[in-house]
C-alpha cells in the first residue's frame, strides 16, 4: 500500500532568502590548484588515469569511470598533475584525488570537438562522455538516468526548476542566462529518447524565469511550464512528479515506473551546451551565500576549486563564521574544512554566523503532529521515531520509513526543535540493515 503524497505534500514555508537571484553570474579566475575527487557522483569511484608530472589540458579525462554507474572526471584547467592524493571526502571518509597546478594557459584538449549524435546510442554516449551527473545535488550519472529498462513506457520528461531550498539561486540564473541551451537540451532528450511531452516545473518565486520560459515555449505544444507553489520541498523528485504530472511513484519504484524521467534544469542545459561544443562538465555555478559572507553572489567555478578560494573570491567573511554548508540549509552537508573542493553536484556554499547557525536545545515532544502534517511523503515522523527507539522493525516497515527523502521538513516545523529528520535517517538505515526495506 502506498500513501497518497497529495495528502500532505504541503511541506513547509521556508524563508526564500534569495537575494542573489537578480545578480548576473560572475566567473571566478583560475584557482591556485584543482583537487579533483574521484568520487563526484553516486556509483563507483573513478580510477585516476594520469600520474604525477603529466600535463593535462582543459577537458582531459583525469578519472575514468570503472563501471556503468559512474561518470568520467575531466580537468577544468591546463597544467601539471602534482600528484594523486588521498583526501578527506566532503561527506565523510577518504577518497583519491588528482591534484593539478594550473599553467594559466587554459589550453583546450585536442580531442574536444562537437559530438556526432545521430541516434539514441550516440546520444547516450555523448552524455556519458560529458561526465554529466545530476547537478541539482543528487549526483546520479545522467547517462544511466536516461537509460531506464522500460524506456518505451516513458512518455514525459520533467524538468526540475523548483530550486526550493532557501538561499540557492544557481538554477534560477541558469534559466535567465542559458534558456537557449535549456531548450535545446530538452529537445535533444525528447528527440533521442522518443519522449512525447515535457513539463518544466518552476516555483512561483521565480517570476522572471517563468515568464521567460512561457514565452520561449509558446510555439512548442509538447512542452509546458508548470508553476509550483513556493513551498519546500517542491523539488523533491517524487513530489515534483506528483505536482507536474499527477502520478505517484510506488514504494521502492523509480520515476520511470510511472513513465517519467526527471532532470534538473542545469543538467539538461549542460546537455544542450555539450552537444554544441563537446566541452565536458568542468565548471559549476555555485551560490555563495549566508550572513557571514562579505559579497554573496553566484560564481561560475572550475570543479575542484578549494572552497576556501571560492569564499576568498567573494570577499571572505564579514563576521566570524560558525558553520559552512555545501548545498542548501535543509539538505546540504555541513563541512569541517574549507580545504574541500567544489564537486560536480555542489550548487551552494553557505557560510553562517553563530546567530544563524545556532540550534536551540531539543525539548520533549508535545505530540502536536506538525511533523506528520508537513511531511511531503505522508509519513508519521513522530511515530517512526518512537518505533525506532523501540527498535521495532515491523512497525518501521509498516510505516514505510524507507520512503523518507531526508528533506528535513519535519525537523524544520517541529516546535520542540527535536532532531526528527536525523532520527528518520537512523531509522531508515536500521530498517535497511534489518532487510525490511521494500
Ligand atoms: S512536530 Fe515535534 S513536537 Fe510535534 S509531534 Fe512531531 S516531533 Fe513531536
Ligand atoms: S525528512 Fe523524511 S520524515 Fe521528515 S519530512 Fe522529510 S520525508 Fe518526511
Amino acid at each position: 500500500m502506498f500513501k497518497k503524497l497529495s495528502r500532505a505534500a504541503l511541506g513547509a514555508a521556508v524563508p526564500h532568502d534569495k537575494a542573489t537571484s537578480g545578480m548576473q553570474t560572475v566567473t571566478m579566475p583560475l584557482p591556485s590548484k584543482l583537487v579533483l575527487c574521484m568520487q563526484q557522483h553516486i556509483g563507483a569511484p573513478c580510477t585516476p588515469v594520469v600520474k604525477k608530472g603529466d600535463h593535462v589540458d582543459v577537458g582531459t579525462v583525469v578519472g575514468k569511470a570503472p563501471s556503468v554507474v559512474s561518470a568520467d572526471i575531466h580537468s577544468g584547467v591546463s597544467g601539471t598533475v602534482m600528484g594523486i592524493e588521498t583526501v578527506q571526502y566532503p561527506t565523510g571518509g577518504v577518497v583519491q584525488a588528482v591534484v593539478i597546478e594550473p599553467d594559466g594557459q587554459q589550453t583546450i584538449a585536442a580531442n574536444i570537438k562537437k559530438p556526432s549524435v545521430t541516434n539514441y546510442e550516440s546520444f547516450i554516449q555523448a552524455v556519458r562522455d560529458c561526465g554529466l551527473v545530476g547537478l541539482g545535488g543528487a549526483g546520479f550519472p545522467t547517462a544511466v538516468k536516461l537509460s531506464p529498462k522500460n524506456l518505451q513506457q516513458v512518455d514525459t520528461l520533467v524538468i526540475n526548476g523548483a530550486e526550493c531550498e532557501s538561499y540557492l539561486t544557481a538554477d534560477n540564473r541558469e534559466f535567465l542566462e542559458h534558456s537557449d541551451t535549456i531548450l535545446s537540451g530538452i529537445k535533444a532528450v525528447m528527440e533521442y529518447l522518443q519522449i512525447q511531452k515535457c513539463c518544466i516545473g518552476i516555483e512561483r518565486n521565480k517570476p522572471e524565469a517563468m515568464d521567460l520560459m512561457f514565452s520561449l515555449i509558446k510555439d512548442e505544444p509538447a512542452i509546458k511550464v508548470v508553476p509550483l507553489p513556493s513551498r519546500y520541498p517542491q523539488g523533491a523528485e517524487k513530489v515534483l512528479i506528483e505536482r507536474t504530472v499527477g502520478r505517484e511513484v510506488p514504494r521502492g519504484g523509480l520515476p520511470s515506473d510511472v513513465g517519467v524521467i526527471v532532470l534538473n534544469v542545469t543538467t539538461v542545459s549542460t546537455i544542450g551546451k555539450y552537444l554544441q561544443t563537446g566541452m565536458p562538465l568542468t565548471t559549476k555555478r555555485v551560490t555563495v551565500e549566508g550572513d557571514a559572507v562579505a559579497k554573496p553572489q553566484n560564481v561560475e567555478v572550475i570543479i575542484g576549486t578549494p572552497l576556501e578560494e571560492v569564499l576568498e573570491f567573494c570577499g571572505g567573511t564579514k563576521v566570524q563564521a560558525a558553520k559552512v554548508i555545501t548545498g542548501g540549509p535543509m539538505m546540504g552537508t555541513a563541512q569541517v574544512s574549507l580545504q574541500f573542493p567544489v564537486l560536480k553536484q555542489n550548487n551552494g556554499l553557505l557560510v553562517l554566523s553563530e546567530k544563524s547557525a545556532h540550534l536551540p536545545a531539543a525539548q520533549p515532544c508535545i505530540r502536536c503532529g506538525r511533523c506528520i502534517s508537513a511531511c511531503p511523503m505522508g509519513l508519521s515522523p513522530v511515530e517512526i521515531a518512537n518505533a525506532y527507539n523501540r527498535k521495532d522493525t515491523h512497525a518501521l516497515d509498516k510505516m514505510m520509513v524507507d520512503l523518507c527523502i531526508a528533506c528535513g521538513t519535519c525537523a524544520y516545523v517541529c516546535p520542540a526543535k527535536r532532531p526528527v529528520s536525523q532520527t528518520m535517517a537512523l531509522a531508515k538505515d536500521y530498517l535497511k540493515r534489518k532487510g525490511g526495506e521494500k
